[in-house]
């Protein structure tokens, strides 16, 4: 078992050096072999934590830390993060002219193993194959160049393509269900739930519970005002579709 712990994180863009902290004191264990997600309105830090773990240098840790088994990531760039086993996927995928998908996925697994271990060519492309298939994707998306012309739905589908491919510790998925139809949905979830198991850990964030009758979450969090004001499991996500957030504490009125 691998432990991602963030223990009172806070955290401010450092351009907005004056404005106040985005995230004020997260706490939040993952272990491997657990699914997490995390909830709550609009515009209340859960990207920001996202990208914050991933070592997004447009934001700064004022307070805390995040531990990958003992080891604090605070010092580390992306990729050496990205060594340790943690993998973001985003809310909006970035297009990169000049690089096919399947160079791309390719170069991220060996950026992630020892010179000595390089993924073998031949096997990379039968396993690129047969995940390609099982995520119904056109074969000739792996020629093209990564995420140009691609749908909204087809950067999210190729998102968890890298995501089965790299086979990370730690996957953190920023509203991956963002403009899926309910087939669409059915196919990264069923990419992600292939993916559970002892060494697989992840959390979700989604502002609808939707994804969750696809993905069931082990644990649910809700953040509010940087923080995360409840924790519960799956039924969670369940109540808080009928209720709302703002009967929470710190929900909007009493805040
Ligand atoms: P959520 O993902 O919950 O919608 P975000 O983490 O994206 O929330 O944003 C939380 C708050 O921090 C928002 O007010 C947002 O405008 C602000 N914020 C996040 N990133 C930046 C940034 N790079 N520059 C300026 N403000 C930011
Ligand atoms: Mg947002
Ligand atoms: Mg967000």
């Amino acid at each position: 078992v691998t432990t991602l712990e963030i223990t009172d994180l806070h955290v401010k863009v450092k351009a907005e050096p004056t404005h106040p902290e985005i995230l004020r004191g997260v706490n939040l264990v993952v272990h491997t072999g657990e699914i997490h997600a995390l909830m709550g309105p609009n515009g209340n830090g859960k990207s920001t934590l996202a990208e914050t773990i991933m070592g997004n240098p447009a934001y700064e840790v004022t307070q805390g830390d995040i531990r990958i088994d003992g080891q604090s990531l605070l010092d580390m760039p992306v990729d050496a993060r990205a060594r340790l086993g943690l993998f973001l996927g985003m809310q909006y995928p970035a297009e990169i002219a000049g690089v096919t998908n399947a160079e791309f996925i390719r170069a991220a697994i060996n950026a992630r193993r020892a010179d000595d271990d390089q993924v073998p060519i031949m096997q990379f492309l039968k396993e690129l194959d047969a995940t390609m298939a099982t995520l119904e994707m056109p074969e000739d998306m792996a020629d093209r160049y990564l995420n140009q012309g691609f749908s909204g739905g087809e950067k999210k589908r190729n998102e968890i393509l890298q995501l089965m491919m790299i086979k990370p510790h730690f996957a953190l998925l920023d509203e991956i269900d963002s403009g899926l139809d309910i087939d669409a949905l059915r196919i990264v979830s069923k990419g992600v739930n292939s993916l559970r198991g002892p060494e697989f850990g992840s959390l979700i964030i989604t502002h609808y519970q939707r994804l969750l009758d696809y993905i069931v979450p082990d644990f649910v969090h809700v953040m509010k005002d940087g923080e995360i004001i409840e924790t519960g499991g799956a039924d969670l996500a369940k109540e808080l579709e009928k209720t709302g957030y703002e009967h929470l504490k710190g929900g909007v009125g009493n805040a």
